[in-house]
Formats: structure tokens, C-alpha cells, sequence
């Protein structure tokens, strides 16, 4: 979604919209994508104009599907985000650098030409809330490591028969 930096008015420019599920991932290289997908996304933002400097705030709703860590299960995460970029014109490398400076909690970003190009930064907030480990449930008991089963559909007696494995090597030691 491209927005022409003119039409921005004075009082601002307030903006719902939604994107298509998955919809960056078309735009991405093959090595750039995630392990995941995203159903539609709303987003609610404004931006606003002050001189060269564009402002932008919203707040977007999605959910991505991604696999457990532990028990590699498929699952679902809800993603509820709010954001805050300030964007300046690439052509003045020096005024970023300086507000860069005063404003440590903002996302910066620069515009080519007179168009901004809301469609990273969406997928960019969709991306960060997503925890490095994904559970499907915090208590999610994972997989046996000997036999590979989901612990938390079923239970195996691994874990009995590798202790009395244990003991009957004991029992030869003794011997
Ligand atoms: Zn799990
Ligand atoms: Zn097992």
C-alpha cells in the first residue's frame, strides 16, 4: 500500500484497511521466508505531516501459523500490535541521524521520492511479536526423544523401560 506524501493534510490522514492472508510472502525471496503464514490482517493507523517528517501510528490484528517447538504440532498464535515509525526522506541522511538520536523508543524508516510504502512495515509488526520459541500450549510436554511419540495425545513407557535398562546394567556391573 503506497501513500503519496502530498495527500497527507494538515490535520493528518487516518487510515483502516486490511491485507490479504499472506500476503507478503509473495514479495519475499525464497531464503527470506519464515516458517510461517499470516490469515488477513486490519489495520487501523494515521499518519501524519511535519515538514519532510512522516509520522505513522497503528495498531494491526492477525494470526500467524506456525509449528511447535516442542511437539511440532501445527498451531496458531494471535498477533495484536500497535506501532509507532517516524520516516524521513532518504535524501537527508543528516536530519535522521540527529532525530535518530533524541528518540531511542521509535522505529525509523526513509522514503524515496514522495511515497511511502506501508506494506514492510506491516509485515515487519507481524513478524516481531512472534516469540523465537512458538508453543502450542505452555505446558506442552514435547515429543519422547526415544520413540518419538506426542506426549501430549498419548503417553509411552519409554521412560519405565529405560530406567529398568538402567538397573539391569547395574545388576551386570555388580557381577
Ligand atoms: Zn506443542
Ligand atoms: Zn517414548
Amino acid at each position: 500500500m503506497k501513500i503519496n506524501i502530498v495527500n497527507i493534510p494538515e490535520e493528518g490522514l487516518t487510515l483502516p484497511f486490511s491485507k490479504e492472508a499472506n500476503y507478503y510472502l509473495d514479495i519475499l525471496s525464497e531464503k527470506e521466508k519464515n516458517e510461517f503464514s499470516h490469515g488477513r490482517v486490519e489495520v487501523k493507523c494515521s499518519l501524519k505531516k511535519i515538514r519532510e517528517t512522516v509520522m505513522i501510528e497503528g495498531e494491526l490484528e492477525t494470526f500467524v501459523n506456525t509449528n511447535c517447538c516442542r511437539c511440532l504440532e501445527p498451531t496458531s498464535i494471535a498477533v495484536k500490535n500497535g506501532f509507532r515509525y517516524i520516516l524521513m526522506p532518504a535524501n537527508n541522511k543528516r536530519l535522521s541521524e540527529e532525530m535518530e538520536l533524541c528518540a531511542e523508543d521509535l522505529e525509523f524508516g526513509y522514503y524515496e521520492g514522495d511515497f511511502i510504502d506501508l506494506d514492510p512495515i506491516i509485515y515487519e509488526q507481524i513478524i516481531l511479536p512472534i516469540p523465537m520459541k512458538v508453543l502450542c500450549q505452555e505446558s506442552c510436554k514435547g515429543l519422547c526423544p526415544h520413540c518419538g511419540i506426542n506426549l501430549n495425545m498419548a503417553s509411552c513407557h519409554c521412560h519405565i523401560a529405560n530406567t529398568i535398562g538402567q538397573f539391569a546394567v547395574l545388576k551386570k556391573l555388580k557381577i
